[in-house]
């Protein structure tokens, strides 16, 4: 079963993409707030004036009335009149806040069907983007999709070819030279397809989708892979490559992608042999912890300076320019160790050595990581 994982990657892109129309709909949201503003402004301006209007229309009308007698001695008509202007007043004032009320609504009825339609036309501009940022990805996984393809297609039949060479090159001195170049062609030939494996993993990681093929497996035997893959390796560059006694006597049942999890052994290993000097020493120890089984890669070689512990997991990032590389080893490694819900560091001692760490969930009885074939998170 192919399960792609959700590895936090190119979807930068789509992440750009809303947080654009996010500030896009926050100016929206804010241009709208303004215009509310103005309009409640404005209708507090009509009360204002309104107000001041009836207020002037009750001074005349009590500058009238005690005109004639005096306000200390009203008379009952002078009353009468007062009450009445009185009242005129409230009924004018009443029907300028029933006037101004019914325009608040209406510009609020007004403003509110405004701002639903631009949200309406700022969701549709999202969906719209997000479609059209989904469409460029998927083009572009697929040409790089058929372009690899292709191209181990004929790396395979280039390799072939240098086989057949050293295969049919004369016995003895005569065919040396044949056998020398023929070999150094296929070397470079099995580095070509290293880097288009590398980029290729690394565009499924952007992408989001990095497959995993887990099934159940013991851990023994992925560490016998490694170390009978590369100790011959090791010995040609008078390296000891070894595990300690514990860690050969392991015998935990893990549920994983095995061809990912030799790819951060491969990768963890071949560093270790690329930065360490003749005589060095690699060792691997494995234990288990409470909740996962801890893996650590240790070397003598010529360290890491600590500034750089963090950054040789990116992209593309090479403390010093090594040869045959180009940077996406670590960065591979730490994805893959987290589609299988792991974690991946380093410790380092300039001209000491470092050590990788790795971490993976272990599989508990009745888990549902215990079932076989199980799927990773
Ligand atoms: P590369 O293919 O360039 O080796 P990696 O991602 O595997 O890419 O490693 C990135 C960089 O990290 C290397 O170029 C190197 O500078 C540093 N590095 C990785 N492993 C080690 C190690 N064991 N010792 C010293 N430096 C290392």
């Amino acid at each position: 079963m192919v399960i792609e994982n959700e590895v936090p990657g190119d979807q930068t892109k789509r992440a750009q993409t809303d947080e654009s129309l996010r500030v896009e709909r926050a100016e929206a949201d804010a241009a709208v707030e303004q215009k509310r503003e103005a309009v409640e402004e404005a209708a507090d301006g009509v009360v204002k004036v309104a107000r001041e209007l009836a207020d002037a229309v009750t001074e005349r009308a009590r500058a009238l009335a005690d005109a004639g007698s005096g306000v200390a001695h009203l008379q009952p008509r002078e009353d009468r009149e007062r009450q009445q202007a009185d009242d005129l007043l409230e009924h004018e004032r009443a029907r300028a806040d029933a006037l101004v009320k019914q325009e608040r609504e209406h510009r609020q009825r007004y403003l509110t069907d405004f701002l639903l339609a631009e949200r309406e036309a700022t969701d549709k501009d999202l969906v719209d983007e997000r479609a059209h940022a989904d469409t460029i990805v998927a083009a572009r996984d697929e040409f790089l999709a058929t372009v690899s393809h292709d191209l181990r297609g004929m790396l395979s039949s280039l390799m072939f070819s240098a086989e057949l060479l050293v295969r049919h090159a004369p016995e003895g001195e005569a065919g040396d030279p044949l056998r020398k170049h023929a070999g150094l062609s296929k070397r470079v030939l099995a580095r070509m397809n290293r880097l288009i494996s590398d980029l290729l993993d690394v565009a499924s990681i952007e992408a989001g989708k990095l497959a995993l093929i887990p099934e159940r497996t013991s851990i023994d035997v992925l560490l016998g892979d490694t170390l009978e893959a590369f100790g011959p390796i090791a010995a040609a560059k008078q390296i000891k490559l070894a595990a300690d006694a514990e860690t050969l006597a392991l015998r935990v049942e893990v549920v994983l992608d095995p061809g990912r999890i030799l790819q951060v052994f491969a990768n963890l290993i071949s560093n270790a042999l690329k930065f360490t000097p003749e005589h060095g020493r690699i060792s691997i120890r494995i234990y288990p912890e409470a909740e996962s089984i801890h893996v650590a890669v240790t070397d003598t070689g010529i360290g890491i300076p600590a500034d750089a512990l963090e950054a040789v997991f990116e992209r593309f990032h090479q403390v010093r320019s090594a040869r045959g590389g180009l940077g996406l080893g670590l960065h591979i490694s730490k994805s893959i160790v987290e589609a299988h819900s792991g974690r991946m560091w380093a410790e380092s001692e300039l001209g000491a050595g470092s050590t990788f760490h790795f971490t993976l969930p272990a599989v508990r009885e009745g888990s549902p990581r215990d079932r076989a074939p199980a799927s990773a998170r």
